[in-house]
């Protein structure tokens, strides 16, 4: 019997081992592999370049970088944000946005919604707490609670802004000379509500401002671009952007099907966004909507931002790379409606990260756009936005 008991004793050893390796190691080593930054030379930042760059509102709608076991206030040799990393890019504004369901074996083409979920296994893996193991809620809700930790260990680097008041006195903050960075919260689809419209107030409170309606695949609310259906808004769907309108919440179309955007637009008459994507006309992907459509987007005031990755951009997804697509933006929907969503810590591999982007500054002037159309991409259309949703 002696060597049942060994036996017994040996799996209970691999078990504890393994769980430790999954708990500490493993992590970090999923982030390596997804969030990666091509290696590089150094990107040309004209002295000009810098010191436009120093003095702009500097903005981007789109970070995943909840979603990872990092301390974001510490430089990370992982993935591409973090306050340093965001501080030395003279970021002022970053949403992070939580990511909450993503069907295993993630394509641009078709996602089934009920494919393995791989941020229940993030969810384990990084030992996030029980309760968000089954829940896409209280997946949004810790995210938005690890950002209020940051933000509290941060010293008054990092404040939450959930009113036009908090986004005033970041902007006035660093203009006083203050390395502040103000952080805004999102959803990177609704899924979270759990079919339930009083979950919206649940996740204001938390500070949620940046509403996704979808992700990568058909949800609740309706079709996404990558997912079966194809479909419009449900009845559901429609509710809730009923309910939304009326709040001081941007309304984020990236992910969504046409037909869901047509409804959205149809529905709403104040500014919306496109918080990561790229241009149809400049890069013929499935995750960039046709351009008349980002049109009607613009015509709402409201902005696509321009992503960082492979499938937005096409081909060269350096600075100068990006600095194209703005170029090809700004002539498709105007200089009014093109801002930055890169996308980073998103999976996605780029070829710079926050840090650089001074770079994408000095890239964009030297393609030919005036220091006035480079300040309002940067950020200031991003803040024309805010302040006509926040109250
Ligand atoms: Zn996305």
């Amino acid at each position: 019997m002696r060597w049942i008991r060994r036996l017994f004793v040996l799996i209970i050893v691999l078990a504890v081992v393994g769980l430790a390796l999954i708990w500490t190691v493993v992590p970090g080593w999923i982030e390596s592999g997804r969030n990666t930054v091509a290696e590089h030379d150094p990107y040309p930042v004209s002295e000009e370049a810098q010191a436009l760059h120093d003095s702009i509102v500097v903005g981007d709608w789109h970070a995943d970088s909840l979603l990872w076991q990092r301390d974001l206030l510490k430089r990370s040799e992982r993935g591409q944000v973090d306050l340093p990393r965001l501080q030395e890019g003279g970021v002022a504004l970053q949403v992070f946005t939580a990511v909450t369901k993503s069907p295993m074996g993630q394509n641009y083409d078709e996602n089934s919604a009920e494919a393995l979920d791989n941020i229940t296994l993030l969810a384990f893996a990084q030992l996030w707490p029980i309760r968000t193991w089954d829940s896409l809620f209280e997946r949004a809700m810790y995210q938005a609670r690890k950002l209020q930790d940051f933000a509290e260990r941060s010293d008054g680097a990092i404040r939450i802004v959930r009113s036009e008041d908090d986004l005033d006195a970041v902007l006035e903050a660093r203009e006083n000379g203050e390395e502040v960075l103000g952080a805004l919260l999102g959803i990177e689809g609704s899924h979270p509500l759990e079919g339930n419209l009083a979950n919206i107030d649940r996740l204001m409170e938390a500070g949620h401002r940046i509403f996704g309606l979808q992700h990568f695949f058909d949800n609740q609310l309706g079709g996404s671009l990558h997912g079966e259906s194809n479909e419009g808004l449900s009845d559901f769907g429609r509710a809730v952007v009923r309910d939304l309108m009326d709040r001081p919440v941007i309304i984020d179309l990236a992910h969504s099907s046409p037909q869901v955007v047509e409804d959205v637009l149809d529905m709403t008459d104040f500014p919306l966004i496109v918080s990561h994507t790229g241009l149809h006309s400049h890069c013929a992907t499935k995750r960039n909507l046709p351009d008349e459509l980002l049109r009607r987007v613009a015509d709402t005031g409201g902005v696509i931002g321009l992503g960082y990755w492979a499938e937005a951009a096409c081909d060269d997804i350096t600075p100068a790379g990006i600095a194209q697509m703005a170029v090809a933006a700004v002539e498709v929907l105007g200089d009014d409606h093109v801002s930055l969503g890169s996308d980073f810590d998103g999976s996605v591999g780029t070829a710079f990260d926050t840090s650089e982007l001074p770079a994408l500054t000095s890239a964009m002037l030297e393609a030919g756009l005036s220091e006035e159309q480079v300040t309002k991409i940067m950020g200031g259309n991003m803040v024309r936005v805010l302040r006509a949703r926040l109250d």
